[in-house]
Order: structure tokens, then sequence, then C-alpha cells
């Protein structure tokens, strides 16, 4: 029957055509498109069916993680495209030198991944380097963009992938802040750093309902007056052993772990629950509390503030909340619609740590924001640096004349005070005043406030 073989064949012939087609779908989807590299994705899996095929073998398995070291910078400079022919080129290479049981990714960014089970640790790290150190004709530029590697290896250093990652990347991190174009393998000071830190977290996840973690203030001043108007609220973590710890020794770990959101929470509640009389006594008028700076790509984040805030005592118009400009300018449309509906209800929003970032002054004009907080790094050179003061100066003319209120961060010493009075900056905040304290002290303070901080003489 003729006819019916053809058909067969014919359906055999779509049968194959399907799973090519299959097989090419599934390739694209694990690869990189950039560099023709193994993707995240795909990186993982394979990462995961090595070690246990070592697991059997009994063979060992090294993963070095790999970083370009002034990757942003070059993208700036040389533009988007020239950054690609860059990583092409580099994913290229990492390939070429690659033997044939190796796995290479690309994570994403500037940072790719080798699996291998070459056991001279050493000579491939800097063969890696090498490769990431070697020239490249970028559009007629010679670019070298140097990179560092971290690396771990099974089973020696981690018994599983996802520990083996942490400590390829832990290695990866020491290579980089010692100044980069370098490797390092992870050994027993990063193990006892990492121990150090698996601590500190499950004592950060137990200190949030133990209500360890609690709200410290520092009064801001009325430049004019001297007296104490508002106060910034501060997180402390109260831990048993350590003492009194600082939002440097926890915020950034809280924020990694995703524990921030119950920590500004806890603090607030707190803060508002213990500031609220003193506004109502009119102690202070306001009261400035920090967000994480991830709350705010939270399309839902000024909502549930504004419910939170309800639930208090605190008026809406007694608050401040303090965010950082980076963040304001990462998604402009989204920073003005919570800015907006915070000033709809009376809630002030303050600009946080200005002067550190790149201070997009055009975009944020564009924003609805009264007050700006200049940075402490600014302050510091104040009256040192005649520069410094003349930019201090005219930003302070220059928000005069927009309306915005400069509170200045960080003042230290009388001389920069009364520079910062002349030059007309309304509200300050440092050590010269008072440091962060805790409630009581605060209360105490605010209460006898005629023997209160070093007063500034009443302007005439
Ligand atoms: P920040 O918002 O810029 O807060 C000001 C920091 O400067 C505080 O550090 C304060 O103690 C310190 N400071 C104030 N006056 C002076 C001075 O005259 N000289 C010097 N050298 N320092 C001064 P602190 O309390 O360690 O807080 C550090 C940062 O942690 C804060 O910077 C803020 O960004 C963050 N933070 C604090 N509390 C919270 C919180 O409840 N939630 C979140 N998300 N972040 C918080
Ligand atoms: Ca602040
Ligand atoms: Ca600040």
């Amino acid at each position: 029957m003729p006819q019916l073989s053809n058909r067969l064949s014919e359906l055999a012939a779509r049968v194959a055509e399907l799973e090519a087609e299959r097989e090419m779908t599934l390739r694209l989807a694990q690869t990189d498109s950039l560099t023709g590299l193994v993707n995240r994705g795909a990186f993982t899996s394979g990462l995961c069916e090595r070690l246990e095929a070592a697991r059997e073998s009994g063979a060992q398995v090294g993963l070095f993680v790999i970083d370009l070291d002034r990757f942003k910078h070059l993208n700036d400079s040389l533009g988007h495209h020239a950054g690609d022919l860059l990583l092409a080129e580099l994913g290229r290479r990492l390939r070429e030198d690659a033997g044939p049981d190796d796995l290479i990714a690309r994570l994403g960014g500037d940072e790719f991944a080798l699996v291998t089970s070459d056991v001279d640790v050493a000579g491939r790290a800097e063969r890696l380097l090498t490769a990431l150190g070697q020239q490249q004709l970028i559009y007629g530029r010679a670019v070298a963009p140097g990179g560092s590697v971290g690396v771990a290896v099974f089973p020696h250093d981690a018994q599983d992938a996802a520990d083996l990652q942490r400590f390829a990347d832990m290695s990866l991190y020491r290579a980089k802040s010692d100044g980069g174009r370098r490797w390092s393998r992870f050994d027993a000071a990063l193990r006892e750093e990492s121990e150090r830190r698996r601590t500190l977290e499950d004592e950060l996840r137990r200190a949030i309902p133990a209500g360890e973690i609690e709200p410290w203030f520092q009064p801001i001043i009325d430049s004019m007056t001297g007296r104490m108007v508002g106060v910034e609220v501060l997180a402390r973590w109260r831990h048993p052993e350590k003492g009194l710890l600082a939002p440097g020794a926890f915020v950034p770990m809280a924020e990694e772990l995703g524990l921030i959101r119950a920590i500004d929470e806890a603090v607030f509640e707190a803060a508002c629950a213990r500031t609220a009389p003193w506004v109502a006594e009119g102690l202070i008028e306001s009261v400035a509390c920090n967000v994480s700076p991830r709350d705010l790509l939270d399309p839902a984040f000024s909502r549930k503030l504004i419910g939170r805030l309800s639930r208090t005592a605190l008026p809406a118009t007694a608050l401040t909340v303090e965010i950082t400009e980076t963040f304001l300018l990462q998604d402009l449309a989204l920073s003005r619609r919570h800015i907006e509906r915070l000033a709809a209800k009376g809630v002030n929003v303050a600009l946080d740590d200005f002067g550190t970032g790149y201070s997009n002054l055009r975009a944020l004009m564009h924003l609805p924001i009264q007050t700006v907080k200049l940075d402490r790094s600014l302050i510091d050179d104040v009256g040192r640096d005649s520069r410094v003061s003349k930019l201090v100066a005219s930003l302070l003319h220059a928000a005069r004349s927009l309306g915005v209120r400069i509170v200045a961060e960080g003042v230290e010493n009388e001389s920069q005070a009364l520079f910062l009075r002349s030059a007309g900056c309304e509200r300050m905040q440092g050590y010269f005043f008072a440091r962060p304290m805790p409630a009581d002290a605060m209360e105490a303070l605010l209460r006898e406030s005629n023997t209160p901080v070093p007063r500034l003489a009443v302007a005439s």
C-alpha cells in the first residue's frame, strides 16, 4: 500500500521537525541571547545536576563567579551598545577557554559563572583574570575592563548548590573590596563570617517580634529661634548580647532578607505612639520617619502608609516621610504618585541625603517635594572648603526661591551652624545640638527645653 507508507513517512518527517523545533525553543529558553551562553535559569539546574553526578562519582566541582570591575562606568561612557559588544566578546573568550564539560553562563548584567571539574583552581582563576583583562577594540577604542573572580569548591567548601553559590559570591565580594582585578577562594575567614551572619540573621528574625527594635530620636532645630521643632526617628536594635546596634549593622541585612518592612512598621508604630502626645502638647511640630527605599517601588506604599498612620494618634500633618533621592528617580511617575497621595493627606515628604547621589536636579524639581535634607558630607566641608560653602549657599538660595525648605543634617560644630544660618538654612540637625537618644531622654529634653541643646544666640 504505497499510499499508507507515504503517509507514514510524511508523519515521521513532521514528528522529527516538531522535535527539532521543540529542542530549539528549549535551547533558546536556556540561552542568553547576547552571549549565546547558558542563562541564569539553565545555569542553576545545570549546577544542581553536576553536583548530583559528582556526589555519585566522588568528583569535585568548582564554581567560579566572575564580575567585571568597571562595567557600569564603561557602559555609561561608551553607551549600551558598546557594553553589549564587550559582553559578547567576553562570552566568546570564556567559551574558547573552556573544556568540553565546562558549564559557562551569563547570570545577568556583567556577571558570569563557570562550573568545572578542573582541579587546578588557581590556574583556572588566573586564566579567567587574563581573559577579563585583555584589551578589546570597541569602536576603535582599546578597552580592558578587568574583573574579579570568586571561587568555592564542592564538596570541600559547600555541600549543596545554594551554599556553593553563596560562598562563591562572598569570595567575589572580598576580591572586589580588596581592590578588584583579583581572585579569591572561600576559606576559614569567610566561613566564620558566613556563620556570624547566619546567627545575626536568625537573631534579627527573632528581634522584631520580641520588640528589640526601638525608635530613638534626634531633635531638629529651628535656626532662627534655636528651638527644637521636630524629631527624626532613627531605629536602634537593643541586642541581648551585643548591646545597642545602629542601623548600619542591621538595616542592609534586613533589606536583603526582606525584613526591612517589618522593622519600619514596628519603628513607625512605636514612634507614632511616643510622639503623638509631644505633638498634641505643642512640644514639637513634626516627626520625621525614614522609609526603606525599596518600599517606594511598591505601588501600594503610600496607601498602606496612610492606612497605618490613621491607626495612630499622630496627625498626618505632623508626619514627614524621608526618602532617598536615588530611589525617587528610579520611577519618577510612581514617586510622583506616592508624594501626591501623601501630600493630599497633609503628609510632608522630604528628600533625604541630598548631595550624595547624582542629584539630578532637573528631575527632582519636577517632583512636588517640600523639604530637602542636605547630606552630612556637604555640611562636613562647609566652612572648610570655600567651594562647598559657596555651593551650599547657592543651593539654599535656590531652594528659597522655589519654596523648598532645607534641613541641614550632621551639623557638628558652631561655625557650621552659624554659616548655615547666615546662608538662610531654616532647620538643622546634628551632634552639635544633640545626638540621637531614647524616647524618655528625648521627652525629658523637650519638657525642660530652657536648658536644652547648645542654643545659638537668636539672630537679630
Ligand atoms: P539618615 O536618615 O541620613 O540619618 C542620619 C544619620 O546621621 C543617623 O545615623 C544619625 O545618627 C547620624 N547623625 C546625625 N547627626 C550627626 C552628626 O552631627 N554627625 C554624624 N557623624 N552623624 C550624625 P544612624 O542613626 O546610624 O542611621 C543611619 C541611617 O540608617 C539613616 O541615615 C537612615 O537612612 C537609616 N535608618 C535609620 N532608621 C531607620 C528606619 O527606621 N528605617 C529605615 N528604613 N532606615 C533607617
Ligand atoms: Ca533620614
Ligand atoms: Ca540623611
